[in-house]
């Protein structure tokens, strides 16, 4: 089995804008950064009920973005998107976004306005990935990924839907920069299912619901599983209840890694290079 490097608590959660309540599993501005390349980033909004508003929709206005890419997967409840490369739409329960922001890119995220009115649960996660530094200043770009585009792969006792990456020769939804596995998956109630992962991947996973014992070790929702990289099985065994989390990894990116909020890039220079850029407005508007 492959070794378990970590199990972490989720940390203590905070809104995102007034929209997203989210519990930022992990970071590249943390430590654990280094074990979970090519992903830089994850922000789990919890479910949270929203009442019903007439108003302005809750959520984050527009902002940028620029090295990286934002994959949003909506669990609950509905996203609306719009970006200043003209891509734009409506992420609903089991459809996933995959943006690029590449360049430069400026995006908002609101609740949807059927989803503001009528009021209810919201969940999803937002993942960032890095991009390889000979892609970082590639076009901006928009993947929709509605549900039914999604392949479901039954695997041992688990239903596998492949958002990205390949499982028993079938193929994921979205097309990457680098090799990446993003998969959700259900795991019924003392279910059980074993997945062999390339040796050089990085490979994290999060439980969202239910308990389960993996490769030994009894995880609860909510928490963070980090691995080694080596080969070995991922081992996955839901207890009591029906378990749902998100499998996900890849060939990690050996290049430096400069943060700077909205703008993941490989130095400084380019830090303040994309500053210069966004504020002098080239990374365009949304319509
Ligand atoms: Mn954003």
């Amino acid at each position: 089995m492959r070794t378990i490097r970590q199990i972490y608590q989720a940390p203590p959660k905070h809104w995102v804008g007034d929209g997203f309540y989210v519990s930022p599993l992990f970071s590249h501005m943390d430590e654990v950064s280094k074990h979970t390349s090519p992903f830089l980033m994850l922000d789990y909004g919890v479910p949270t009920e929203f009442s019903p508003n007439s108003g302005a929709p809750r959520g984050v206005g527009g902002h940028p973005h620029a090295g990286f890419e934002t994959v949003t997967v909506a669990l609950q409840g509905e996203v609306a998107h719009r970006d200043s490369s003209g891509g734009g739409g409506i992420i609903r329960e089991g459809d996933v976004q995959w943006m690029t922001a590449g360049r430069g890119i400026v995006h908002e995220e609101f609740h949807s306005k059927d989803f503001s009115e009528r009021g209810g649960v919201l969940e999803e996660l937002q993942f960032w990935v890095n991009l390889p530094r000979e892609f970082k200043e590639t076009a901006p770009e928009y993947q929709a990924l509605p549900k039914e585009t999604i392949p479901v792969v039954k695997h041992g006792d688990a239903a596998v839907r492949l958002i990205a990456g390949e499982l028993n020769g079938i193929k994921g939804a979205a097309r990457t920069f680098s090799e990446i596995n993003l998969w959700m998956m259900d795991v019924p109630a003392r279910g059980r299912a074993e997945f062999e992962l390339p040796a050089n991947h990085n490979v994290m996973l999060v439980l969202l619901r239910g308990d389960a014992a993996v490769n030994g070790s009894m995880v609860k929702p909510t928490e963070l599983v980090t691995f080694e990289i080596e080969s070995g099985k991922v081992c996955i065994q839901a207890q009591d209840e029906d378990v749902k989390l998100a499998l996900f990894g890849g060939v990690p990116i050996d290049e430096p890694v400069v943060g700077y909020g909205p703008f993941v890039m490989n130095t400084r220079e380019e830090i303040l290079e994309k500053i210069r850029a966004f504020k002098a407005g080239e990374f365009g508007l949304i319509d």
